[in-house]
């Protein structure tokens, strides 16, 4: 342990740093390309950049697999496979169907009356839904909401007054999953699933209504999917009739509530459905007075499905 050994070192260390530094510094510039000369890739930063914001702004909804209702795509663009609905014969691949029932997709109510049906679905979060019921209850307009299993676990306060404010529930799905997997980007659900689906929204509500039958013989599929194994499947659940839409608001898209008014009043017409939705990011709650007054304005009055197709 002589002072002849620690000395030394850190002189040599030193040394050796500085020798180091001036080597990296003479070559640095050589060493480090810059990314938009890097060889083989298409320059990331500079000409990427004009073409990632046309990509970006365009919130198409339809890849995102979120468990609000902000996937709605146009009823027409369901794969519907006509066809097949006149077919008599049992397809191989499913059991069959007591008298070859399918159910009744409806997307405008069969009525010659001035009357429009205010459907709002309750996907994911609690939302407005007190101000929507506030809404109604002043203008003293029943309608239907589309119940989700889950929201009617977490607010069975809010299930409890709409029924017993005489609004009709419709079954729209346990978990909110796309059936056919069309707007979700994920595989069908196999039937057992789809029963699952029906039953467990059942339960949910059942423990406020305390019937499973609540909400039959409407469903409304989440995000509109269906397809022909549905339309199969659905009465032997105990669901005859597919409750779709005349017209989607779209304020779940957080358009502007004046925007909203327009587009319903635009498309209102005899038997109209009208597609709302309960949740924050909706600007339904806040066009609805308006929209209400401007539809009794035209003539209109309110009903519930279950007024007209019961
Ligand atoms: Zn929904």
């Amino acid at each position: 342990m002589s002072l002849r050994e620690h000395v030394p070192r850190p002189l040599v260390v030193i040394g050796l740093l500085s020798w180091l530094l001036v080597f990296f510094a003479c070559r640095g510039p050589v060493v480090y390309p810059t990314p938009s000369t890097v060889q083989g890739f298409p320059s990331p930063t500079l000409p990427a950049l004009p073409t990632v914001p046309a990509v970006v702004p365009s919130p198409t909804p339809t890849s995102l697999p979120s468990p609000t209702p902000t996937t709605v795509p146009p009823a027409t663009m369901t794969p519907t496979p006509a066809s097949s609905s006149t077919a008599t014969s049992t397809p191989t691949t499913s059991t069959p169907t007591p008298s070859g029932r399918r159910a009744t997709l409806i997307t405008r109510l069969p009525t010659s009356e001035p009357v429009i049906a205010l459907t709002f679905d309750c996907g994911a979060d609690r939302g407005y839904a007190e101000e929507i019921l506030d809404t109604l209850a002043r203008h003293n307009i029943r309608a239907t909401f589309g119940m989700t299993g889950a929201w009617a676990r977490t607010n069975p306060d809010l299930v409890a007054r709409m029924l017993q404010e005489g609004h009709v529930l419709i079954n729209h799905s346990d978990t909110h999953p796309s059936f056919t997997g069309y707007s979700t980007g994920t595989p069908p659900l196999p039937p057992a699933k789809r029963l699952a689906e029906l039953r467990g929204a059942e339960l949910a509500v059942a423990a406020v209504s305390s019937s499973p039958e609540t909400m039959r013989p409407f469903f409304r599929p989440p995000y509109g999917d269906y397809d022909e194994a549905l339309l199969q499947q659905l009465p032997q659940a105990g669901y005859t009739v597919v409750i779709m839409w005349t017209v989607d608001s779209l304020g779940w898209r957080g358009i502007p509530a004046e925007d909203v008014v327009e587009r319903v009043m635009h498309a209102a017409e005899p038997g109209a459905i009208v597609l709302l939705h309960v949740g924050a990011q909706s600007t339904d709650s806040a066009a609805l007075p308006t929209l209400i007054e401007s539809l009794q304005q035209a003539g209109y009055r309110f009903v519930t499905v279950r007024d007209i197709l019961d």
